[in-house]
């Protein structure tokens, strides 16, 4: 087998090993690192489907990580997939109304981040250890929500490492707020920020590329590394459940080996759907990926006017989780489907940065094709939630509606028969509010936690232990600062 190399998307000529890439998480020159090719599965689907989840993990990862060991990620793999996911095979899919639905949140926070951060951890000390750093690691990370709390949750107390969370204050569920506020751990710090999630991630980016705080990162005995799907770290483990899900289909009957499958994916920083892609240039049958947006539609933009646009109104939804006007993880798409041109990419990402928005050539949408995109708005996420639940008595979460409701009117408009796999991102109790509210008026003056008992009844499914008693307990983080305060905040949690 031979080694795969990593490098920026936005430069030419400079290569890293896996353990690099993962270490330092995003590029020196703000790109993000992408493999030089891709490992192709030279197993049969037939052989593959013999694997567990957490076997086929091995085997994936075992083809991207070729400077890591087979051992070492078979131990990574089997701490990170432990008991604390609550399904047996890690991840679970559920079939109603003629549609798979990919459960991926069976996790210690309830969302399909947990699949990727459980074992990030595991892979940075590997990757601290095999470069020779003895640094410590603080993980710095900018959350719409679901990231923070899963990152918190891997990094909670690993030593060698600190982790700091930026979260849009008013930006996340009740929730998903309490989950973060109240993390244990003698090194986690969680802030909330007066703006949204882009403010948020602008900030975490400019601080990794700030050469003066590098510096004084550097004397101070730290460095910085990222938990965000910048990272190829998180965006490798990722692979595994678009093959499992297939595998899974293969061994239930449901498709023959070599069948097509489509994917539907509620999008955001386009990390999830992007991990689908690698999948299917690994050989993959994958028929369409179709990329789900909420309100904050300009991925739909984008695969259908070839134009990146952010200068747009920003919508807070009932999706938060993708409530996103920059989708950093496209850059990788983009590199991808432009043949490697990591100066075109460049020029758009500045293009972007200064001016807002970028067009890629019509020629390039044909290396896009496998992309469909759609886009679910408040009212059609609301009524997908009740069509799902009074058809089949299954409770989705709102981002995991959106893309239902995506898949359906995908389905629809072009008679697109293939098999198809929604992507169920969280469990409907993280978002119980709008999930019930969305069967039932009533619930919108029901406190959010009191509703954990009402979704019980309802949904037939026990409230998950990590949120059974989330409202009693002590709240460890209060601090709230600005966009523009980040770095100070930084400095002085560091003692920088
Ligand atoms: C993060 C998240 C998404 C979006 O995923 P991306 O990888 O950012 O596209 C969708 N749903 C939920 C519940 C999430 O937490």
């Amino acid at each position: 087998m031979s080694a795969i190399n990593y490098k920026s998307t936005r430069q030419e000529g400079h290569y890293v090993t896996a353990a690099e890439a993962i270490l330092t998480g995003i590029a020196p020159d703000g790109g993000l690192y992408v493999p030089t090719r891709f490992p192709q599965m030279e197993k049969t689907l037939e052989e593959l489907a013999a694997l567990d989840y957490r076997q086929l993990a091995v085997y994936l990862l075992s083809l991207y990580l070729t400077d890591f060991t087979e051992a070492e990620i078979k131990e990574a793999v089997a701490r990170a997939y432990d008991a604390k996911f609550t399904t047996p095979q890690v991840a679970r899919l559920e079939t109603k109304n003629e549609t798979h639905f990919l459960e991926l949140f069976h996790g210690p926070t309830l969302a399909f981040k947990d699949m990727a951060l459980a074992l990030l951890p595991y892979l940075l000390k590997l990757a601290a250890q095999k470069t020779g750093q003895k640094k410590e690691i603080v993980i710095l990370t900018a959350t719409s929500g679901d990231t923070g709390k899963a990152a918190l949750e891997g990094f909670a107390d690993v030593e060698g490492t600190k982790i700091i969370v930026f979260f849009p204050e008013h930006g996340v569920s009740r929730v998903q707020k309490r989950q973060m506020v109240t993390q244990k751990g003698k090194n986690t710090y969680v802030i909330g920020i007066e703006g949204n999630f882009d403010d948020a991630q602008n900030g975490v980016k400019a601080i990794f590329t700030d050469p003066v705080m590098r510096q004084k990162l550097d004397n101070k005995g730290y460095m910085f590394s990222s938990a965000n799907s910048i990272n190829i770290g998180r965006l490798l483990p990722q692979v595994v459940y678009y093959v499992w899900a297939y595998l899974e289909l293969l061994r239930r009957g449901e498709i023959v080996a070599g069948q097509k499958l489509n994917f539907c994916v509620p999008t955001g920083n386009f990390g999830n759907i992007l991990a689908a892609y690698y999948a299917q240039q690994m050989g993959l049958p994958v028929g369409k990926l179709i990329c789900a947006s909420n309100k904050n539609k300009v991925l739909y933009d984008f695969f259908t006017t070839q134009i990146y646009d952010r200068k747009r109104e920003f919508f807070v939804t009932i999706s938060p989780s993708m409530d996103i006007l920059i989708s950093s993880n496209l850059e990788r798409l983009l590199y991808h489907a432009s043949q490697n041109n990591a100066a075109q990419v460049r020029a758009w990402m500045e293009e972007l940065k200064n001016k807002g928005s970028y067009e890629i050539p019509a020629e390039m949408a044909a290396a896009l094709k496998i992309f469909a995109a759609g886009f679910a708005t408040e009212a059609e996420t609301k009524a997908a939630i009740r069509e799902v639940f009074e058809t089949s008595g299954y409770l989705i979460d709102t981002h995991t509606a959106v893309a239902y409701s995506v898949l359906q009117k995908y389905q629809k408009q072009t008679g697109d028969k293939t098999p198809a796999v929604v992507v169920a991102t969280a469990s409907p109790y993280k978002f119980s509010k709008d999930v019930l509210c969305a069967l039932e008026e009533k619930f919108v003056h029901v406190d959010d936690f009191a509703l954990f008992s009402e979704m019980e009844k309802i949904s037939q499914i026990k409230i998950p232990a990590p949120i059974r008693d989330l409202e009693k307990r002590p709240v460890l983080h209060q601090k709230v600062c600005r966009p523009e305060e980040m770095p100070q905040v930084v400095s002085e949690i560091l003692g920088l």
